[in-house]
C-alpha cells in the first residue's frame, strides 16, 4: 500500500526510500527493518543530550498524567511557570520576558511582530528588517521573507516582504559587512535578525565572535533591534549555551526552539528585554501583543524543557559538549587530509566541509551521499555539496568513527 502522508522536503517523484522509524535511543534510531541508524545530524538540529532521555521521557510521562493542555491568554499553569522562571534565570540579564510558541518559525515570526509593535507603539514608521545575506529563519512566510531567497522559496517570491540585505562577512571582507549593517541602519529600520557565529541552512558559514560583537554594537549604537536567531545555535551546539556567549552580546530578542525540550517535542520561546515588553504595556487593549496559537506553551511540552534545563543546572552539559567537539576534530583533521575536502571547519559540536567539484544546493552529490549514509547505517543530510556533521551530545567514539569511516570511503569512491 502506498502512504497517503506528503512529506517536508522530499520529491516523491523520485521514488527515494523512506524508511519506517520504531525507536531511538541515545545517539541512534532504530528502524522496522531492524537496523541500527546513528543519527549524524541530530534528527535536524533538534537532539541535544540524545534521543529519548530518560530525565525529558519521564516529565512528559509526568505531566501527561496531570493537564494535557489549557487555553494560554488569561489562564497559566505550573510547567510554564517553571520553565520561564528557570529560562530567565539562565539567559543573559535583560532577557527578562518570555513569550511562547511552537516551532523556530513561529519563534521568528513573534520576534519580528514584537519589533514591529515595539515602533508602532512608540507611533515610530520603522519597519524594515535588515539581513545577512544566506540566512535562513524558518519557512513561514514571514520567515522566509528574512531568510534567502533560493530555490526553496522561488514560487512564493511575490508575498515576500522586502528587507535590506547585507553581505556575509567572508574573511577578509568584514568590513564591508560592518560598512553595509552601518548604512542600513543610518535609515531607521526596526530591527536587524541574524544566525550568531554560522548560518545553518546557509551551508554552515562561520564568522567570529569579534564580528558579532561589532554587529551588536553598530544596532546599540543605532538604536535598532537586534534579534539572534539562536534555534539552531543555542543549547550548547556551538561549544557555549547560546553562541551570543562567545561573543559576550546580548540580544534584544532571542529565539529558541529545536534543543529547548532536548529535542522531545515541539516547543519554541522568544525572549524579550524590558523596554519590549512594556512598549506593550498599557492600559489599551489595542496596544497589546496580538499573538497565539492554540498550543501556546502547551504543558507537556513545558514540563520537557523544564527537565532540559534541569539537566543544564545539574549535569556537566558543555563539558560533554566541549569533549565532542574535541573528538569530532581528530577525526575532521583525519579527512581534511583527502583532496575532496575543503574548508574543513568546526564550531562546537558542528563539523563541516565543502566536497570539491560539486556545487549548489540541488547538485546531486547529496542524495548520492544520503543514499550511501542510509546503506550504511548513518542519518546524514548534506546541504548540496556542503557535508556537516552534527551529532547529538552522548554520541560515542564508535559512532563517530563510523560516521568518518562512511565519509572517507565515499569520498574514495567518488
Ligand atoms: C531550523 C531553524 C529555524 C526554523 O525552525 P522550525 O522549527 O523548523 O520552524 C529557524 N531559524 C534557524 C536558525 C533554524 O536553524
Amino acid at each position: 500500500m502506498t502512504s497517503p502522508i506528503w512529506h517536508p522536503f522530499t520529491q516523491h517523484g523520485l521514488g527515494e526510500p523512506i524508511p519506517l522509524v520504531t525507536r531511538a535511543e541515545g545517539a541512534a534510531l532504530y528502524t522496522a527493518e531492524g537496523d541500527r541508524i546513528i543519527d549524524a545530524i541530530s534528527s535536524w538540529w533538534v537532539t541535544t543530550h540524545g534521543h529519548a532521555d530518560p530525565r525529558i521521557m519521564a516529565a512528559i510521562a509526568g505531566q501527561a498524567g496531570k493537564l494535557d493542555q489549557v487555553v494560554f491568554a488569561g489562564w497559566t499553569h505550573e510547567p510554564a511557570e517553571t520553565l520561564a522562571a528557570g529560562l530567565v534565570a539562565m539567559m543573559p540579564d535583560p532577557l527578562a520576558y518570555v513569550f511562547f510558541s511552537d516551532s523556530g518559525s513561529t519563534s521568528v515570526e513573534v520576534a519580528l511582530k514584537m519589533a514591529l509593535g515595539f515602533w508602532a507603539n512608540r507611533n515610530a514608521a520603522r519597519h524594515r528588517i535588515v539581513v545577512m545575506e544566506h540566512s535562513y529563519h524558518g519557512d513561514t512566510i514571514g520567515a522566509m521573507s528574512v531568510g534567502a531567497r533560493g530555490v526553496f522559496n522561488q514560487a512564493y517570491q511575490p508575498l515576500l516582504f522586502d528587507v535590506a540585505t547585507i553581505p556575509f562577512p567572508e574573511p577578509g571582507r568584514e568590513q564591508a559587512t560592518l560598512d553595509a549593517l552601518e548604512a542600513h541602519c543610518r535609515e531607521a529600520p526596526a530591527a536587524f535578525i541574524v544566525e550568531p557565529l554560522i548560518l545553518g541552512a546557509g551551508g554552515m558559514k562561520t564568522y567570529t565572535p569579534a564580528l558579532l560583537a561589532e554587529m551588536r554594537a553598530i544596532c546599540a549604537r543605532r538604536g535598532v533591534l537586534f534579534i539572534a536567531d539562536e534555534v539552531m545555535t543555542a543549547w550548547g551546539r556551538t561549544g557555549s549555551l547560546l553562541a551570543c556567549d562567545q561573543a559576550g552580546v546580548v540580544p534584544d530578542i532571542l529565539c529558541l526552539s529545536k534543543g529547548l525540550t532536548g529535542g522531545a517535542v515541539p516547543l519554541a520561546v522568544t525572549l524579550a528585554t524590558g523596554p519590549i515588553f512594556e512598549a506593550h504595556l498599557s492600559d489599551d487593549r489595542a496596544r497589546m501583543f496580538f499573538h497565539s496559537s492554540s498550543y501556546t506553551a502547551n504543558p507537556i511540552a513545558c514540563a520537557a524543557a523544564a527537565a532540559n534545563l534541569a539537566i543544564w543546572r545539574e549535569e556537566p552539559v558543555l563539558a560533554r559538549v566541549a569533549d565532542l567537539g574535541r573528538r569530532q576534530q581528530v577525526r575532521l583533521d583525519m579527512l581534511a587530509g583527502n583532496p575532496k575536502v575543503a574548508n574543513a571547519r568546526r564550531l562546537g559540536t558542528i563539523a563541516a566541509f565543502e566536497i570539491e567539484g560539486a556545487a549548489g544546493y540541488l547538485s546531486s552529490v547529496a542524495p548520492r551521499l544520503m543514499g550511501f549514509a542510509r546503506e550504511r547505517g548513518v542519518l546524514l543530510r548534506p546541504l548540496g555539496n556542503t557535508v556537516y556533521v552534527m551529532p547529538p551530545y552522548c554520541t560515542d567514539d564508535d559512532d563517530l568513527d563510523a560516521i568518518y569511516a562512511m565519509l572517507g570511503e565515499f569520498l574514495s569512491s567518488e
